[in-house]
């Protein structure tokens, strides 16, 4: 059964030009595992499921990250006030990574890594995660890349982060273009026996499940949580 809970606003933390986090109280009761997601309701009918985008081990509060694109929600999270208390359903959501000694590869589009951040930073927080773990993050342009600094500094033992950018300005080290099965043949050594978590919009996510068929990886070896309401 899906947990409903009142929650008071605490900060808006902008990440990028266009996302921002918002932080609520956190919940007596409430409980999630990294990956999922909760139904927020800022009443007047404004309900969207949102990934969390904090980890399990910060205790304080909840968080979420929200792609700004000037809709009647965002307009609404603009205007919450310090203390406005709203409802979060949940945790829900089956997108969390289980331990496994193969190479755990992530992949994000744009916003998409709310989820991929949360699992990380409690990987981190754990000390989890001895295989390898590899993040493929695909934006445009380096102002668009949410949590970089954080992503590109965590303490994991066997870690590695990969930028791909429609534009490489101002970005050593990082591809031009879309994830590809070119790209993720290059940096995944023994891709077919790597287990896969993609996130982000539908068409990113059916084209890396696409990309990843031509390189032979069994579905069973991926999972996937798609941001419907993006094109
Ligand atoms: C499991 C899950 C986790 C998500 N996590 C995040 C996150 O962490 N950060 C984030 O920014 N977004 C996330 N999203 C997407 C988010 O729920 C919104 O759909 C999206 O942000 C668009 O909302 P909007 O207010 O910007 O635009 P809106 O104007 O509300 O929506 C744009 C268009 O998409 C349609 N639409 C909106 N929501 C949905 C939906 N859930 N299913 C189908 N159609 C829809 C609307 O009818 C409209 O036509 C997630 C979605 C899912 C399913």
């Amino acid at each position: 059964m899906t947990m409903k809970y009142q929650t008071k606003f605490l900060e808006r933390i902008e990440r990028t030009p266009a996302s921002v986090s918002y932080r609520f109280r956190r919940p007596k009761g409430f409980n999630f595992t990294a990956g999922q997601y909760m139904l927020v309701d800022l009443g007047e009918e404004l309900v969207h499921p949102l990934s969390l985008s904090d980890c399990p081990e910060e205790t304080e509060f909840i968080e979420f990250t929200k792609r700004m694109t000037g809709s009647p929600y965002c307009r609404r999270l603009e205007s919450l006030k310090k203390g406005e208390a709203i409802i979060v359903k949940g945790a829900a959501g089956k997108f969390y990574c289980e331990e496994s000694d193969n190479t755990l590869v992530l992949i994000a589009g744009g916003i998409g890594i709310t989820p991929l951040r949360s699992i990380l930073k409690s990987l981190e927080k754990k000390k989890g995660a001895l295989c390898t773990v590899i993040l493929i993050y695909g934006n445009l342009n380096r102002e668009d890349i949410a949590f970089r600094t954080e992503l590109e500094s965590l303490k994991l033992p066997d870690y590695r982060l990969v930028h791909v950018l429609s534009d490489t300005t101002n970005m050593e080290n990082a591809y031009q273009g879309f994830i590809s099965a070119d790209i993720l043949t290059k940096e995944v050594p023994e891709s077919r026996n790597a287990h896969y978590m993609i996130s982000g919009p539908p068409v990113m996510v059916e084209a890396i499940k696409k990309a990843l068929a031509t390189i032979n990886v069994a579905e069973e070896r991926i999972r996937t949580d798609v941001f419907f309401g993006y094109d």
